[in-house]
């Protein structure tokens, strides 16, 4: 029991990408992240992982422990609740195969510490070889929960290389919820590095690439910027010192042009600030483009990566140019036709990103403190980690919905049958709440490190909602048993709980075609609460089959509970309900069940292998 509770509280957050290596965009990736999780809640433990992580500590105000210790991660991992991979493009083979590998490394093991697993605004791709779409594939669909994409591209890439298991959610990247700095503090990085503040400026934000080597179109296009409207050629490195140098070689190409060549490091806000006085922005740096987008500034994208594309395309950009066969004359028609950008049209497409962007931390929340974060999937039924209260709540809600919501309650036996039953199963994954009913569930998900708060009996819970019907007067209908059973349990439940409004029974001894009767015999009465207890599957595939017909706004499953309410057969005492041995009970009380209960074992061997 003591082992439980080390996962009991996993609180918090690990998040795992490129940080540290002195790149503006990724630490605006990560100052942004940060700061939506701090909004979410200012104590939550977060933990970045980090090449430098004494000075990301001092910068952030987070935990940070080095990458690439495996210990300080494990250790992380165990205690967080949600692991982050993100931002940025991460699971990528274009610049190296082992960060490949340990982007979705790191997310597997995360997972099997326990941790729910996002992707957080992140792009995916380009991945080449074809045995890494296969890997990525099968880990990202094993262990992640939920990726918000920063672009539309990535989609379309998931769903070619297969991933179709985890919740994907179109975002746009976290920087764009980053605010530029004061004139002020703009005024003194200006100083800083030289650039005049009274001429009007055109920015180039270049880095080193493999197939980028036709500077001279740089250079000219520098040059006719400055000749034709006057703009002053300003080369600021978004990666430094990596950066540096190319603003250097082509300034060099154009000695009677006044170029300003940066060397300083410009975070984020004063980045966003220092674009927001450009005039243009030529950009291969993706975060250089993204940041003058925010900026409402014009911008003609140079690429040499897919993730430029996939923005570009999001932002309907119209001046794309590929680097490896870039001339000197696509780059000066790019520049003519980026002036006519108006400010209205770039404003629309900017509110467009600041929007999607806020469904990062959104997703995040729902996996940190909803039911999302609470659901264990159990031989892949996702089974909704509750207590009665918060299922109450729920049901509370449901029956304000107009269309019909249904409850499974799961135990060993539905969900091994649902194994079986392609038609259960979609009930059983598609259902509106399903929640452990059965102590096998409960061990099962203490193995897997994601224990269930707490046992939901079918019968207590339907008892509860009753209550809640009471209060409400909301009217209940019972469904099932032999002729007589509904009608008896009805009379004393009603005698037990002051209120309640049972409008009709019926016994559960009919067959399918009957069915339409009986739903009309529901109908009929009003009732906007019904209990089914015919057993299972019986009772879920009435629900499901007559889900568009029925007007109750919420149906339970709850099998043998009319049996129990009407006094057929008893309940199981207090001890064997505390002890979790109710099953115990129920074999005594009826010894035809050994037949069904000599399987639960083997269910529990099934579930823990197939994890
Ligand atoms: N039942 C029914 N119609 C049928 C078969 C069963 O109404 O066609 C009733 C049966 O009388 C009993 C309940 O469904 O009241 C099944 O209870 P069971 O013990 O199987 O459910 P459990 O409580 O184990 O889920």
């Amino acid at each position: 029991m003591a082992k439980d509770k080390t996962y009991k509280f996993k609180d918090g957050v690990v998040i795992c990408g490129a940080y540290g290596r002195g790149n503006a965009g990724d630490e605006a990736i990560l100052k942004a992240m940060i700061a939506e999780l701090k909004a979410l809640d200012a104590n939550m433990p977060i933990v970045v992982m980090s090449r430098k992580p004494a000075e990301l500590k001092k910068r952030f105000d987070v935990d940070s422990i080095f990458t690439f210790n495996p210990f300080a991660f494990l250790k992380a991992v165990k205690a967080a609740k949600l692991f982050i991979s993100g931002g940025g493009s991460l699971v990528q083979d274009v610049t190296s195969s082992r960060s490949f590998y340990f982007y979705l490394l790191t997310i597997a093991m995360a997972k099997r510490r326990g941790c729910k697993c996002m992707m957080y605004g992140c792009g995916v791709g380009p991945i080449q070889k074809d045995s890494h779409k296969k890997f990525a594939a099968k880990i990202i669909n094993k262990n992640v929960d939920v990726i918000t994409l920063r672009d539309t591209t990535t989609r379309q890439l998931l769903k070619e290389i297969g991933v179709d298991k985890p919740e994907i959610v179109q975002a746009a990247d976290p920087s764009f919820s980053l605010e530029k700095l004061s004139a002020s503090s703009i005024d003194a990085a200006f100083k800083k590095e030289g650039i005049p503040q009274d001429q009007r400026l055109i920015a180039f934000c270049l880095r080193p690439w493999k197939d980028f080597y036709n500077y001279q179109a740089i250079a000219d296009a520098a040059k006719y910027a400055y000749r034709k409207a006057g703009l002053v050629p300003v080369f600021l490195p978004v990666e430094v010192p990596a950066d540096i140098q190319i603003g250097k070689d082509i300034a060099r190409l154009i000695p009677d042009v006044p170029c300003v060549v940066c060397t300083g490091s410009h975070r984020d806000s004063e980045f966003i600030g220092m674009l927001s006085r450009m005039e243009l922005v030529v950009g291969m740096r993706l975060h250089s483009l993204l940041f003058a987008t925010e900026a409402k500034v014009p911008t003609i994208a140079l690429s040499y990566d897919v993730k430029i594309d996939g923005f570009y395309k999001d932002l309907e950009g119209r001046h794309l140019l590929w680097v490896e066969n870039i001339t000197s004359e696509d780059l000066i028609l790019a520049i003519e036709s980026a002036f006519n950008e108006t400010d209205l049209e770039l404003s629309h497409r900017v509110d467009r990103f600041i929007e999607a962007e806020k469904n990062n931390a959104k997703l995040a929340k729902e996996y940190l403190f909803g039911t999302k974060g609470n659901v264990v999937k159990i031989l892949d039924f996702p089974i909704m980690n509750l207590t009665m209260e918060s299922a109450i709540n729920r049901f509370s809600a449901m029956l304000e919905k107009d269309k019909m919501s249904i409850v499974v309650t799961a135990n060993p036996e539905i969900l091994n049958m649902a194994s079986k039953n392609v038609e259960l199963a979609h009930v059983v994954r598609n259902a509106d709440m399903v929640f452990a009913d059965g102590i096998a569930l409960l061990t099962i998900s203490k193995f897997f490190k994601t224990p269930f708060e707490e046992r939901i009996a079918g019968i207590d819970f339907a008892y509860n909602a009753c209550k809640e019907c009471a209060k409400k007067g909301t009217k209940v209908f019972l469904l099932g048993g032999k002729e007589g059973v509904a009608e008896k349990a009805a009379e004393n439940l009603m005698a037990e709980i002051p209120g309640l409004n049972i409008v009709g029974t019926h016994n559960g001894y009919f067959n399918e075609t009957e069915d339409l009767e009986i739903v009309e015999e529901i109908n009929n009465s009003g009732a906007e609460f019904l209990c089914v207890a015919m057993g299972a599957p019986r009772q879920e595939l009435f629900m499901a089959h007559n889900q568009d017909k029925l007007k109750v706004r919420v149906g339970v499953g709850i099998g043998g509970s009319l049996d129990v309410w009407s006094g057929n057969i008893n309940r199981a005492p207090e001890f064997y309900l505390k002890h979790g041995i109710e099953w115990l009970y129920r074999l005594i009380s009826e010894p035809k069940r050994f037949g069904r209960i000599i399987k639960i074992p083997f269910f529990m061997i099934k579930a823990i292998f197939k994890h």
